[in-house]
């Protein structure tokens, strides 16, 4: 039986080689799949490590700076951000693809990607919701894939509903900090209370930060005791 699967699998990959979901190329290099090799070596490059805000992750200008304005003038309520790297190049394009196709094999690299990079240990594992209309139309929420496979490695409960949002909200982009703040004030509701657990929060790319903001506010509210924020990577500035 495995001979016979192993074998239908090799002429499988013959006719259909697996595609890189990045660049669309063939991938067929066990060390970067499902990534090429080189769209592998174009996200480990996007890794950030320069100077950042201790709190929210924010590239700073400066070594010498520890937070970024915006958490010097309004702390937010989860402790700390981590991200992998930066929303550019290869890993903006397997984002791009992963949002918008059903990729759901990228779930566990993207997963591994922010478990190489160190994560704090936590009681649950949830993500940031999607809209009930959003969630229809994708089929799947992507963050949500990611924070199982997280839950599965760390051995934290996967809280799956542990959010929802209740307010569509107008896309985001061309908005400014304040004006995207204002649109998620109260979009998110929590469906349970969350008495002295500490909770890591899941996005897929961080951009002002209002939505991770927002969806910490909402945990620390339902009692959490602390919250912690993981994404893929976050924009440019
Ligand atoms: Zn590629
Ligand atoms: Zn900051």
């Amino acid at each position: 039986m495995t001979f016979w699967r192993s074998a239908a699998d090799l002429l499988l990959r013959g006719f259909f080689p697996s595609r890189c979901p990045a660049c669309g190329l063939p991938s067929d290099d066990p060390a970067s799949l499902p990534f090429c090799a080189a769209c592998w070596r174009g996200i480990s490059l996007s890794l950030y490590e320069g100077p950042a805000c201790a709190i929210c992750g924010e590239p700073l200008p400066s070594e010498h700076a520890i937070h970024c304005g915006p958490c010097l003038e309004d702390r937010p309520a989860y402790t700390k951000a981590f991200t992998f790297g930066l929303f550019e190049g290869a890993l903006k394009e397997a984002i791009h693809n992963y949002k918008f196709a059903p990729a759901r094999r990228l779930s566990a690299p993207l997963a591994g990607m922010l478990l190489a990079r160190g994560l704090p240990p936590v009681h649950a594992v949830t993500a940031v919701p999607l809209s009930k209309k959003r969630l229809l139309e994708r089929g799947f929420n992507q963050s949500m894939l990611i924070g199982r496979h997280i839950a599965k490695s760390s051995g934290a409960e996967l809280l799956p509903h542990a959010l929802r949002k209740v307010k569509e909200t107008p896309p985001q982009a061309g908005l400014n900090r304040k004006e995207r703040a204002r649109n998620l004030r109260g979009a998110f509701r929590a469906n349970d209370r969350f008495d002295d657990m500490t909770i890591l929060l899941i996005d897929d790319v961080i951009t002002t930060g209002a939505t991770v903001r927002e969806c910490s506010k909402t945990l620390v509210k339902a009692g959490a005791k602390e919250v912690f924020v993981a994404a893929i990577a976050r924009t440019k500035k």
